[in-house]
């Protein structure tokens, strides 16, 4: 199990992170930012900084969620889920996530059906 630090952009959040999240996470500038990363569960953070407190808590941030919606980023690029990961003493920001879905995977998995 290997924990890391994931800067944000109002602190950090302490969290472990599959190979594959660490290496979205890694911009190439010796440091792990949450942004890429996509959604964290709350179970695999363990600890978060907060710069205005200036307080290390020994808890998962609270994650302030905004629901579906659904915009259309890109072409076949569709933004599901957005939320916050915020302070859990005066809910300023640490972090944000982002979670995409390609418009076109429905009907990529329909088409990898063996046709009966
Ligand atoms: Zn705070």
């Amino acid at each position: 199990m290997t924990e890391f630090k994931v800067q944000g952009s109002g602190g950090y959040v302490i969290a472990e992170l599959t190979d594959e999240q660490a290496k979205k996470a890694d911009l190439g500038v010796g440091k792990l930012f949450l942004a890429p990363i996509g959604k964290i569960e709350t179970e695999k953070m363990f600890k978060h900084y907060c710069n205005n407190c200036e307080t290390e808590f020994d808890n998962p941030p609270k994650i302030q969620l905004e629901e579906n919606p659904n915009e259309e980023v890109a072409e076949n690029l569709i933004l599901v889920e957005r939320g916050q990961y915020t302070c859990e003493k005066c809910s300023s920001i640490i972090g944000e996530y982002r979670v995409f879905k390609k418009s076109d995977e429905s009907s990529d998995i329909g088409k990898a059906k063996p046709s009966q």
